[in-house]
């Protein structure tokens, strides 16, 4: 899908200083040995097999399905992975990486602490040194995930700049790597950043489409109508996608965070609200205010509140391949309630904002027509904000 420059129609890029040149180039060459070679694959697939529990489950919602009363619905379980979301499939895949190319240290930026734990997990199993960059506004938001980074060994490094959230993390993570590359790796969480970023993380994250697409040939003997994921940056969504592209019959959907609503300032709906524009190294879509610097961004959901989305993404809603919608607090949440009282099953609330598409969509689909669902993460993280969000408080 890319071109040499790493662009996806006129997004991506490499929008960098000079001094990150070096870095990149040198990520890019080792990626497209590597990705190629029988030994890093066949490590690779072992550790998302036994240590990560893939494949994971192509699960048919019976009961969801009868309830909504139209299109027959799967979800594909990322949920059940270890540490409980699809980060850990590019995480693995970055660490193994990493280590081939003869670094020691892994850097990561992180807004809920998600994609920190997941780096910290690999870098406790490899052996590697891990510093985490968060936001100080999110590291006391989320203070058991910052405890759990600790606890599995790595520094977290809590950072003041702008607004002190993701997109500040990110910069400073950006700023660090700068400053050491020679024993240092990267590890970005979404597919974003500069090329080569957004094109590793989407092979890493495809496991996801390559084994939807097995499973449901084998459960249905055809593909599905559609396929859902929820947007942050656009991780989980390309990796549920990527084997569906070249489908045109298959709709590839995916749900941004609409917050308070996209006609408000409190929404990180980006496709649906944002401008064109060059932020962490890649041209893409972006949430800016009236003089086009980046909006702060809101959402419900701490994953999903990034001001930018994946250059790949903005390519194929460009094209009208994809489709983006919006999806607000209020919906998100009541599909976190509904999926968990009619499967047991209690989703991410970045998760719950597919569930919240499905919910709208399923009951006017005819009954022999299919749906996927990716199922991001478990919600376990997210009750005691669903709790609060309904005038509830529990104690952590
Ligand atoms: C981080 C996260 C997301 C958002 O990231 P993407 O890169 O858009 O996938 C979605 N769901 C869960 C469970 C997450 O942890």
């Amino acid at each position: 899908m890319t071109n040499q420059a790493g662009r996806f129609g006129i997004h991506g890029g490499q929008y960098i200083p000079e001094t990150l040149m070096n870095a990149v180039i040198e990520l890019e060459k080792a990626y497209n040995f590597y990705k190629n070679d029988p030994q890093f694959n066949a490590e690779l697939t072992e550790l998302l097999n036994e240590y990560a529990n893939r494949p994971s489950r192509l699960y048919y919602a019976r009961k969801l399905t009868e309830t909504l009363g139209g299109a027959k619905i799967y979800l594909k379980r990322e949920d059940l992975n270890h540490t409980g979301a699809h980060k850990i499939n590019n995480v693995l895949g970055q660490a193994l990486l990493a280590k081939k190319m003869g670094k020691t240290r892994l850097i990561a930026e992180t807004g809920a602490g998600q994609h920190g734990v997941a780096t910290a997990t690999a870098a406790a199993l490899m052996g590697m040194e891990c510093v985490v960059f968060m936001g100080k506004e999110d590291t006391e938001r989320q203070a058991l995930n910052v405890y759990r980074m600790r606890l599995l060994g790595s520094e977290v490094i809590p950072v003041t700049s702008g607004t002190a959230t993701l997109k500040d993390a990110v910069s400073e993570a950006m700023r660090e790597w700068t400053n050491r590359i020679s024993d240092t790796h990267y590890c970005l969480g979404s597919v974003m950043g500069p090329h080569p970023f957004p094109t590793i993380v989407r092979d890493f994250q495809a496991v996801i489409s390559k084994e939807i697409k097995a499973q449901i040939m084998e459960k249905e003997s055809r593909l599905p109508d559609a396929v859902l994921a929820c947007v942050g940056g656009g991780s989980n969504a390309i990796g549920s996608f990527y084997h569906f592209i070249n489908d045109k019959d298959v709709r590839l959907i995916g749900c941004e965070a609409a917050g308070r609503g996209i006609d408000t300032f409190e929404t990180a709906a980006t496709v649906n609200t944002g401008r064109l524009g060059i932020f962490h190294g890649m041209k893409s879509y972006f949430c800016q205010d009236e003089y086009g610097q980046i909006a702060p961004v809101y959402s419900i959901s701490a994953g999903l509140d990034y001001p930018g989305v994946g250059p790949e993404h903005a390519w194929l809603h460009d094209i009208g391949r994809a489709e983006y919608v919006p999806v607000t607090d209020d919906e998100a949440v009541d599909a976190f309630e509904f999926l968990s009282r009619t499967e047991g099953i209690i989703p991410a609330i970045e998760s719950a904002h597919a569930v919240a598409h499905a919910i709208k969509i399923a009951p006017k689909m005819d009954k022999n027509q299919i749906i996927v669902i990716t199922v991001s993460g478990r919600g376990d993280k997210d009750c005691a904000a669903i709790a609060r969000y309904r005038g509830e408080d529990i104690h952590e």
